[in-house]
């Protein structure tokens, strides 16, 4: 199967035309022009048929003359313009076109179609298993409708396979899927995912579309019932200026197992696409409200199994960690354990290459460790001390070989602590030194190490 994408972009496009945010003069800037998604499958099936797809095609430099069948998911003009149908008959073409939607699309169509054009108009449902020259194509329910557009009450997404076994899911446009859906999609394995992400970071749409918080929960939905595989190439498309630059997009969507292309790439299942590497053990630096536990969190989203070691410990008497802590827990999905513990290498020893392990943070922990070994309580050069230091060393040593030893996938967060004036008192300074050897120590074991200053990441 070959998937040719001739838009991945939104209704309005990326860059939305009338507008000059950083999002859209960065892809004037270089470039990345996004029009309506639509994907031509193997050059005889085509996904929608929105008012850029048959110009897109020419850039491509295919013809649309062969296609035989077009799958419309709804009836949003960015999805069809049908006028494509007249012009197809301007062109003479003798071979029969189907033409498949739910009724409100194909129903769009008709004043489109001549009485001897050769174009059938076939109403689908969720629930149909249609076979078409070789492939087979079931329509599902995708979730567009918020109840005020008439034109998105029946909406399909398509599951798709090829003669030659290659399986395509196009999800264009949904909100969160239904659970009937993701039933019908158990054991599907991918090869392509192509699932919408229209909204980037607004959160407050209110439409049936995904954005950055939905799209990595609907990737997990889709991977606990093994349509998403390991080798699943998961495509976000229908982007809108919403989303953050690309280069941005990309690293956002990496830790989820997703990515964007081009306008124009062609995804061919059968051959292994070159998997960008997924590094099991991650640190994530950063200064106070840098960013960075949110960023770590971020990474988690479409990961099953995730066990989150808390490692501030309980605090009854200070409100102002409480609401912190809360705040905290609050935005983890709910599905997430939570482990309050200082034993970070037990949890980490615990954990299978099946289990995701977010420890937040590495520089709570070792301040819990200096306390357990009462370090505070012995002068520098007087009996005690050494024998304090010797312990946190030892426990420094058992995290790093922990973290150096285990199977799951790991992402540590911690301070950094050592760029600012030399702390007054002994405690600080000793405190910044400890921190700053064990995060230099951790960093030589984990596979990425990324600094977040002003909630951006800048990879070490
Ligand atoms: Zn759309
Ligand atoms: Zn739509």
């Amino acid at each position: 199967m070959e998937v040719l994408l001739l838009g991945t972009g939104s209704a309005d496009g990326w860059p939305n035309a009338w507008c000059r945010c950083a999002s859209c003069t960065w892809a004037r800037e270089t470039g990345t022009l996004r029009s309506t998604t639509a994907a031509l499958v193997d050059g005889v099936l085509l996904g929608d048929c929105g008012p850029d797809a048959p110009r897109q095609a020419d850039r491509a430099g295919v013809s649309l003359a062969d296609v035989r069948v077009l799958l419309l998911t709804h009836a949003h003009p960015d999805h069809l313009a049908p006028e494509a149908l007249l012009s197809r008959s301007w062109a003479g073409s003798a071979t029969t076109l189907r033409v498949l939607g739910p009724r409100s699309a194909v129903d769009a169509c008709r004043d489109w179609v001549g009485p001897h054009d050769p174009v059938s108009l076939e109403v689908v449902e969720p629930g149909d298993v249609v076979a078409l020259d070789g492939y087979v194509v079931r329509p599902l329910a995708a979730a567009h409708d918020v109840g005020r557009d008439v034109l998105t009450r029946d909406a399909l997404l398509y599951d798709i396979t090829a003669p030659d076994g290659g399986r395509l899911l196009h999800a264009t446009d949904t909100g969160p899927i239904g659970d009937a859906t993701i039933a019908a999609l158990t054991d599907a394995s991918y090869d392509v995912v192509l699932l919408e992400e229209s909204f980037g970071h607004r959160l407050d749409h209110g439409t049936g579309h995904l954005d950055l918080a939905t799209f990595p929960a609907q990737v997990a939905a889709l991977r606990a019932v093994g349509a998403v595989v390991d080798g699943t190439d998961v495509v976000a498309v229908h982007l809108s200026h919403h989303n953050p630059r690309g280069d941005e997009l990309a690293r956002i969507l990496e830790p989820w197992g997703a990515r964007v292309v081009d306008d124009l790439t062609v995804l061919s299942t059968g051959r292994p696409r070159a998997l960008v590497p997924r590094p099991r053990r991650q640190l994530v630096l950063g200064g106070a409200r840098s960013g960075k536990s949110h960023e770590a969190e971020r990474r988690m989203l479409a990961r099953p199994s995730v066990r989150y070691v808390a490692t501030g410990g309980e605090r009854p008497d200070d409100a102002e960690w409480r609401a912190r802590v809360a705040a905290h827990r609050d935005r983890r999905p709910a599905a997430w354990q939570t482990l309050e513990t200082l034993d970070v290498a037990g949890a980490l020893a615990a954990a299978t290459a099946e289990d995701s392990v977010l420890v937040d943070c590495v520089a709570l922990w070792l301040a819990g460790r200096l306390d357990a070994a009462r370090v505070w309580d012995s002068e520098p050069g007087r009996p005690g001390r050494a024998e304090s230091l010797a312990a946190v060393a030892r426990d420094c040593d058992e995290l790093v070989a922990a973290v150096a030893a285990t199977t799951a996938h790991v992402v540590l967060v911690s301070n950094e602590v050592g760029a600012g004036v030399v702390p007054e008192h002994e405690s600080g300074r000793l405190y910044r030194d400890q921190l700053g050897v064990l995060n230099r120590r951790l960093a030589e074991v984990c596979d990425d190490v990324d600094l977040v200053v002003a909630g951006r990441v800048v990879r070490l």
